[in-house]
């Protein structure tokens, strides 16, 4: 067996450098773990793939299935271009995409429903660890690793492990920011470092409110999978199609600021500056961010979907696309667009201490946890690039005129 990773330049060349820094991370890990035996290629997956067929003269090439749309469209022209059969032998879910089904066949446009029909549908065991042998391979170079970034199946099963004796305390933390409340496996599921039917399997043996709660958290990633599969042009168009009829802005210095973390809404700027930081941002976070994006600046999901998906070490299309569309009002099972999420006390209620803002907004270090939500004038801090009071009148103004 060829252990091979190919390097598309089609999502290379799209990928920040958080996250070409952690998938280089990951392929080191690899290599250590199949003794120096991975072979890395760059280039189009369509002409490295059988070229690679030849070198090895190899049978078959085995790989997980991809349901994102340039996934699938990808491994259909790799298929064509190979004279072996290419096997697809499981995929990154524990349930695949397309098998959750309503009684009439057809897929679930509704979370709950899909949550309790996905847990009826249930899943195999995690597999058992195969006996390979390595074969050896010419390889081009690795792309080179950040000393500093850690990645890996043993990485992944440690933080897993970890957060398991933490688990209990899941459905109380996993909305506070400044806690450790939650997994950080989003980053080992996205890469493929951990399995979820691993960690299902980890979490039926647990009793907590906690433990059931991670359960309904991992069925999001494969509903918005699901959704995806069925509605592959959603990675771009809205799924309520009503919406793009709606009055946007063009994104100009707001929108900069909102990247930059500049805003002037404190838990906006501590989230956007984690997210450029860490390539990782707290789920709460995202929620409140995403919203000001398009319910106070006006702009369409898909301008902040798209630098989510360049910096996010953990960006996954289904994910960031369906949870942009989420947010926005315009996805499956979407927060109504009228509920729009207030910055101010958004922190207020999740960030009380002020502790996470402090943390990535160093100008706000000094104020108390009463003064740091809304800070007024501070010395190198922005005064708010907009007012959401008014801000949020000018959203439903806008919404009013798709109504009907
Ligand atoms: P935990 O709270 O520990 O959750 C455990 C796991 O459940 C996560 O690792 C993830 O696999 C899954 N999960 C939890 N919440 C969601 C959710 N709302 N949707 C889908 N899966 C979920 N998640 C990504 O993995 N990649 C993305 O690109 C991504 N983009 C997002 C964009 C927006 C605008 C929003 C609102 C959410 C996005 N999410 C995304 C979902 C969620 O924010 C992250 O999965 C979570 O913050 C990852 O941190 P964690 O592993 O500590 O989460």
């Amino acid at each position: 067996m060829v252990p091979l990773f190919v390097v598309d330049p089609v999502l290379w060349d799209r990928a920040g450098k958080p996250r070409r820094d952690y998938l280089a991370a990951s392929l080191r890990a690899l290599d250590d773990a199949t003794g120096g035996k991975l072979v890395v290629r760059h280039g189009d997956p369509v002409t490295v793939l059988p070229t690679v067929v030849r070198e090895a003269e190899a049978s078959a090439v085995h790989m997980a299935a991809d349901f994102g749309p340039y996934g699938v469209r990808r491994d259909e022209a790799v298929e064509q271009a190979l004279d072996v059969p290419l096997e697809r032998l499981g995929s990154p879910y524990a349930v695949a995409p397309g098998r959750v089904l309503t009684g009439a066949g057809e897929g679930y446009q509704v979370f709950t429903p899909f949550y309790r029909a996905w847990v009826e549908h249930g899943w195999r065991k995690p597999a058992e660890l195969p006996s390979v042998t390595w074969a050896s391979l010419r390889t081009d170079k690795l792309p080179a690793a950040a000393a500093d970034v850690r990645a890996g199946e043993l990485l992944a099963l440690d933080r897993w492990h970890d957060f398991l004796g933490r688990v209990g305390d899941y459905a109380d933390k996993r909305d506070l920011p400044g806690t450790n409340g939650t997994s950080h496996m989003s980053v080992h599921l996205k890469w493929g470092e951990i399995h979820p039917r691993t960690m299902l399997a980890d979490l039926a043996a647990k009793r907590s409110d906690g433990a059931a709660t991670y359960r309904k958290e991992l069925a999001w990633r494969e509903f918005y999978a699901d959704v995806l599969a069925r509605r592959p042009e959603t990675v771009r168009e809205y799924y309520a199609p009503r919406f793009a009829r709606m009055e946007y802005d063009e994104p100009g210095e707001t929108f900069d600021a909102w990247r930059e973390g500049r805003t002037g809404y404190p838990l906006v700027d501590a989230g956007m500056r984690q997210l450029a930081e860490t390539g990782w941002m707290h789920n709460r976070v995202r929620m409140v961010v995403a919203s000001f994006l398009v319910k106070d600046l006006h702009l369409e999901w898909q301008h902040g979907a798209r630098h989510f998906m360049s910096q996010l070490v953990d960006g996954d299309l289904a994910s960031n696309q369906h949870g942009w569309q989420w947010v926005a009002g315009c996805g499956t099972d979407a927060a109504p667009y009228f509920r729009v999420f207030n910055p101010t006390s958004q922190s207020r209620k999740f960030d009380p201490s002020g502790d996470y803002i402090r943390r990535w907004v160093p100008e706000l270090r000094e104020l108390s946890a009463k003064e740091i939500h809304e800070p007024g004038p501070v010395a190198g801090y922005p005064a708010p690039v907009v007012d959401h009071a008014a801000e949020r009148v000018e959203a439903l103004r806008r919404l009013d005129a798709i109504k009907g």
